[in-house]
Order: structure tokens, then sequence, then C-alpha cells
């Protein structure tokens, strides 16, 4: 058996390794993030569907207001016109329009105070939240309980935290932008050595890689495939002793020798 062949392939693990641990120093935040921005998007759309209704209702209730105003004038005008009234009939006529007048001005106080009562309710519910609030009962609150300030304020922890992760993590991509360009470019050249040297090994190798499986190739660990704990039949020990490889017939890692991890590492320059 070519024990070079596997040597090339353990160098390319080991240096997936670094990448994968100079990853792991993101600690998750990629993540973090992306969940924090998904809160900021629910809470603004509840802000924003608040202030549509505010602002309905606010022209709604100009609008009627304005339409109390009008009547309001005509009555005026038609009671003024009353008092020059020559006969009974004209009288009459004037009193239906004032009282035609007046239906519209009741009809529009009723929906003024629809709006009002509404208000009063939505209100009546965010005092509920805030009660509820201050007694930690949490899980209680429905989405209209939540006070006005409180969302407003929610929102406003949440962009800031979410910054300051962003701001963290630019800051672990930029620290590490160097040392990741410089393993990117030694993997890539690898790959083409190992391309070149040990075909089969690199599909089987990327393969498991493609299955998510991010540590293809393992150490034999107390004479157990450390990739999933799988023991090593005792007969491929030697063949592992003396610098080959050994496919776990449990997981299908590639499982190596220590030592060849310690001799990849010992090229790095
Ligand atoms: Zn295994």
């Amino acid at each position: 058996m070519d024990h070079t062949k596997i040597n090339l392939v353990v160098r390319l693990q080991h240096l997936d390794n670094q990448i994968e641990s100079i990853i792991s120093l993101q600690r998750g935040l990629p993540e973090e993030i992306k969940a924090l921005e998904e809160d900021i998007a629910f809470t603004s759309r509840q802000i924003e569907a608040r202030e549509k209704v505010a602002e309905e209702q606010h022209k709604t209730r100009e609008k009627l207001n304005e339409t109390i105003e009008n009547c309001k004038a005509k009555i005026k005008s038609f009671k003024d016109k009353q008092t020059l009234a020559r006969n009974n009939k004209e009288y009459d006529a004037l009193s239906k329009q004032i009282e035609y007048e007046e239906k519209e001005i009741a009809q529009a106080e009723i929906k003024l105070q629809d709006i009002l009562h509404n208000e009063e309710k939505a209100q009546e519910l965010q005092d509920q939240g805030r009660q509820l609030i201050a007694e930690n009962r949490y899980d209680e609150i429905s989405e209209e309980m939540m006070p006005d300030d409180v969302l407003a304020q929610q929102l406003k922890d949440l962009k800031n935290q979410v910054e300051q992760k962003k701001e963290e993590l630019e800051s672990i991509i930029v620290e590490t932008s160097e040392e990741v360009n410089s393993l990117k470019k030694q993997i890539a050249e690898q790959r083409k050595i190992v391309e070149k040297e040990a075909k089969r090994l690199l599909s089987k190798y990327d393969h498991l890689k493609n299955g998510n499986i991010q540590n293809a190739l393992v150490r034999l660990h107390r004479q157990a495939c450390s990739g999933c704990n799988t023991r090593v039949p005792t007969n491929r020990h030697t063949i592992i002793v003396q610098g080959g490889f050994y496919l776990c017939e449990s997981c299908g890692r590639i499982v190596v020798h220590e030592r060849l991890f310690e001799e990849a590492a010992a090229e790095d320059k």
C-alpha cells in the first residue's frame, strides 16, 4: 500500500480543520444575527401595523369632524332662512332639511364614538399587558397587549444587539481574514496535489464532506474510530499503525494513526 497517498489527504484534513476552528471562533454569531434580524422584522411589522391603524383612525376622525362642521353650517343657514320664511310650507321644508342634517351629525358622532371606543379598548389591553409585564407573566401577553412604548423599546434594543453582534463578527472576520485566505490558498494547492496523486481517496473524502461530515478523516483513538466511536477490528490495527488507513464500517470515515496528523501539522510553516 502506498502510504504517501493517505498522508496527502491527512494534510488536507489538517488544513480543513484549521479553517473550521477559525470559523468556530465566530461562536454562532452568524446564526444569532439571523435570529435577531427575524425578531426585528417581526417587531417592525407589529409597529407598522399599529401606525397604519392609528393613521386611518385619524383620517376618518378628521373626515367625520369635517362632516359635522358642514352639517352645522348648513343647519345655521337653514335656521336663518327659517326666520325669513314667508309661509308654513317654506318653514316646514327647511325644518325637514335641518332634521336631515341633524341625523347626519348623529351618525357621524356614533362613528366617532366607535373610534374612541376602539382606542380605549386597545389602551385597556395595553394597560393589561403592562400589568402582566410588571408581574413577569410574559407568556400571558398577547401581541395586542404589548404596550406601544415597550414595543418601541424592544425594537431599539434588538437593533442595538444586532449592531453589536455584527461588529463583533466583523472584527473576528477582519482579524482572521489573512489566516483564512492563506489557508484557502494552501487548501486549493493541496487539493490539486491530492487530485493528481490520490483521486479515489479525495472523492471518498469529498463524498463524506458533502454529506456534512466535516471530519471525514479521523484518528484511531482507543482502538476505535474517533468519528463515531465504533471499535476498529484488531486485524486492521497493524495497517493503521504502519501508516495506512481503514474505512470505518459504521460511519464510513477514513481512520488513520494519530502520528499522521502530527506529521501533517509539522508541515505548517
Ligand atoms: Zn466511524
